[in-house]
């Protein structure tokens, strides 16, 4: 067996438009003084405001089904992506669906949180409290369920698990196809590390084609190092699902950089902030402030410094539906 064929024994679900385009930017290009730069558009996975955690749902719905579960619980922060793809995902699978948010319905309702509630889960806003105690909730929530005679589904750490980052693995298939139809050989490929699901993927993934593209990894987030070991231990969880050879260390996998996240995740840096603008006004491509400005602008940063060579890839991992809630 090829060491590759261990991801397609995983059930997925269809949920996205795949594949995703890949096209270049050419004005950015312009600008930048670089002679070709790709964008993989997972802005446009076709569920809801579209983005990266339709690729988790995949799987982790597929799951939630074979379970027999009529219910998924979702939690997250007020303008969670997450929350509202899974809105979307349960209405096209008929699952009734529960977010769970750690702050105020505030009218009139922006952002995700109108699309949360226009997709019909039912949402349960908890105030101001801390992440821990959001976690708290979806526990009580579940049990309260189960005595209710429903079957609920927890969807855990931002969708972040080992199931859900075969999300990623399973681009790197998708974009080695592409690349084959364009023609084109080794791509530099951008991605963000929140808690690590998307960068764990990629890099799993990537290992298991036999390394066919370069990954940087750029925290939005943590350190250097807290990020390194969400990304490693997500890895070993995905590995063991897998049952497939145990890959390298993550520095062989991928590059992994902390410098663009300045305050870390949500605080805009002066960079960010430009790269929303230049991509929007280049490209006509919109981007959110959280996570793909800070990616954005890492790539822009070392092309700008000659740091990268040969073709390289943003890839967009959307979030679009946080922007409309971004301006006050
Ligand atoms: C969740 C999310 C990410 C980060 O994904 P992780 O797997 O948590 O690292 C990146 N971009 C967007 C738009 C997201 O919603």
């Amino acid at each position: 067996m090829e060491t590759h064929d261990c991801l397609s024994a995983v059930r997925r679900i269809d949920l996205g438009v795949h594949p995703t385009p890949l096209h270049r930017m050419e004005r950015l290009e312009q600008e930048l003084g670089h002679r070709r730069i790709f964008i993989k558009r997972d802005d446009l996975t076709g569920l809801g405001p579209g983005g990266n955690k339709t690729r988790n749902l995949e799987f982790l719905l597929a799951q939630c089904l074979d379970q027999g579960c009529d219910t998924v619980v979702v939690a997250g922060p007020l303008q969670s992506n997450l929350c509202a793809l899974t809105a979307a995902a349960c209405a096209r699978l008929e699952l009734r669906c529960e977010v769970v948010l750690n702050g105020e319905r505030s009218q009139p309702l922006r952002g995700n949180l109108l699309l949360n509630e226009l997709l019909g889960a039912r949402v349960h806003y908890l105030g101001p409290v801390p992440q821990r105690e959001r976690e708290e909730q979806v526990k009580l929530l579940a049990d309260q369920l189960r005595t209710q005679g429903r079957r609920p589904y927890v969807i855990e750490n931002g969708g972040t698990t080992g199931l859900g980052a075969l999300g990623y693995a399973s681009v790197v298939r998708e974009l080695m196809e592409q690349c084959a139809q364009m023609g084109l050989g080794p791509l530099t490929i951008y991605a963000p590390v929140g808690n690590g699901g998307v960068s764990a993927g990629l890099a799993l993934g990537n290992w298991l084609y036999g390394m066919p593209f370069r990954v940087v990894a750029v925290s939005v987030e943590d350190d250097r190092e807290t990020a390194g070991q969400h990304i490693t231990r997500t890895i070993a969880d995905s590995v063991s699902l897998l049952g497939c050879p145990e890959p390298p260390p993550l520095d062989r996998l991928c590059r992994l950089t902390d410098e663009f996240r300045g305050g870390g995740w949500g605080v805009r840096t002066a960079e960010s902030e430009a790269a929303v603008l230049l991509l929007a006004r280049l490209e006509g491509i919109l981007s959110e402030h959280v996570y793909t400005s800070k990616v954005l602008a890492g790539m822009i940063a070392e092309l700008r410094r000659g740091d990268v060579s040969g073709d390289v890839c943003f890839l967009h991992t959307g979030g679009i539906g946080s922007l409309y809630a971004q301006y006050e």
